[in-house]
């Protein structure tokens, strides 16, 4: 995006990539139909020390823009849940249009390229050397776009970071992003043994709730609920989960007891959730009470176990890390680069864009309109 919006300018441009093959994450986002962007894009789906760095690159490149250049190639897509905006055939399609929109412009594409060192110089019009096994070259403006930590196989590298810290720039401490929990304790056996299954929930931490699905794998929990609080719990915090959204269970069980007073829990319970599920929350929250009949059961009992089941909570032992984490939370200080250009503040023709800076947005299309917003940016100045 950065290349395409600097060659229409006129500029000459050189996109330099150590991987074999530009655009990688492109290629494999949204299970392959590239979830491009989103109808509804605000600040406040992006986390950031900084917070309202993202907003003027979103407000001048927006997912308008985007979708007219996807509607420009006649490239079809389609909404799904909550404003995110798919392919209908293929992220190919996404690569080859920025691939095309460059090479109509005159951009350069260099893959196989590894960077051995950077320096800057001052001999008129260029302002860096870059070194690589192929030889050096000089540029007037040296733009980082080297992404996040996540998924090393795809060709991230920590890279992008070292040249910050080359030239004096902070990076905040970087963890995986959008990633599925795992467990060490008693809810390791149960997401093994309740793997495939998804069911719609409410999740929590104090800073954030998303309802969305929670999915059980066999290495812990996962699903669009859980990716999207990863980016909101730190290591060693709980997290609470409404496995009854919007219902008021107390009131329903305490009505189940008056229509079905000889029944079990289990059985009251296997109506509303899947009955493997309610077997594990009952060895789990009720095993003294597993073959007591309702009327038994005290309405205080009822009422407290209806709070532990939309409040169930949860500590994991981790995340899967950057192996499958879909992007990495912090990076380079936003608040050491301009929020017009993304040129830093330190060392002049030094632009950040993309992932590898401290901006990281939810699961929905946000992260690449970040970085077509923040290339738009820089691509407009270099
Ligand atoms: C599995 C998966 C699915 C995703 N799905 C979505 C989605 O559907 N929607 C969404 O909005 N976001 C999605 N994301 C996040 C999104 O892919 C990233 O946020 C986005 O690609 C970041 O763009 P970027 O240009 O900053 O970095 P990247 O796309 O990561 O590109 C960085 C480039 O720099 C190159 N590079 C790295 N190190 C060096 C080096 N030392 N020298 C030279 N080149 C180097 C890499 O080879 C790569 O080509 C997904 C991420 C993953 C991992």
């Amino acid at each position: 995006m950065c290349a395409m919006t600097a060659g229409q300018r006129g500029r000459r441009v050189l996109v330099l990539d150590s991987s074999n093959k530009i655009g990688k994450k492109i290629l494999m986002s949204g299970g392959g139909r590239c979830n491009f962007t989103n109808l509804y894009v605000e600040p406040g789906n992006f986390l950031s020390a900084n917070p309202h760095f993202c907003i003027s690159a979103l407000d001048r490149y927006t997912q308008w823009d985007f979708i007219a250049l996807v509607d420009k190639h006649r490239i079809p897509w389609h909404e799904r849940l909550h404003g995110q905006l798919f392919c209908n055939d293929s992220a190919k399609d996404i690569l080859a249009m920025l691939v095309a929109e460059c090479e109509q412009v005159g951009v350069g594409i260099r893959t196989h390229v590894e960077i051995t060192g950077i320096t800057a110089i001052d001999n008129g019009e260029a302002r860096f050397r870059v070194q690589t096994a192929k030889g050096d070259l000089t540029a007037h403006s040296l733009v980082v776009a080297t992404g996040g930590l996540s998924i090393p196989t795809l060709g991230a590298s920590g890279f992008g970071y070292d040249i910050a810290r080359q030239f004096g720039h902070s990076v905040l401490p970087t963890r995986a992003g959008l990633v599925p929990f795992t467990f060490s304790d008693a809810m390791k056996g149960v997401t093994e043994r309740l793997s495939g299954l998804a069911l719609p929930s409410t999740v929590s931490v104090p800073a954030a709730t998303f309802s969305e699905a929670l999915l059980f794998t066999h290495r812990g929990l996962s699903g669009p609920a859980v990716l999207q609080l990863s980016n909101y719990w730190q290591l060693g915090e709980t997290f609470s989960v409404d496995l009854l959204p919007g219902e008021n269970l107390a009131d329903w069980l305490k009505a189940q007891k008056r229509a079905h007073p000889k029944a079990l829990l289990r059985t009251v319970l296997g109506e509303r959730l899947a009955k493997a599920l309610v077997l594990e929350l009952q060895a789990l929250l009720w095993p003294a009470r597993a073959e007591t009949a309702m009327t038994d059961i005290p309405d205080a009992e009822l009422l407290a176990l209806a709070g532990e089941l939309q409040a169930w909570t949860l500590k994991p032992s981790g995340t899967e890390g950057y192996r499958t984490a879909e992007v990495t939370l912090g990076g380079v200080d936003t608040r050491e680069l301009s929020s017009r250009t993304m040129e830093s503040r330190l060392q002049p023709g030094l632009h950040f864009i993309g992932e590898v800076m401290d901006v990281t947005g939810w699961l929905g299309g946000f992260n690449f309109q970040w970085a077509w917003s923040s290339g738009h940016a820089a691509g407009q100045f270099v």
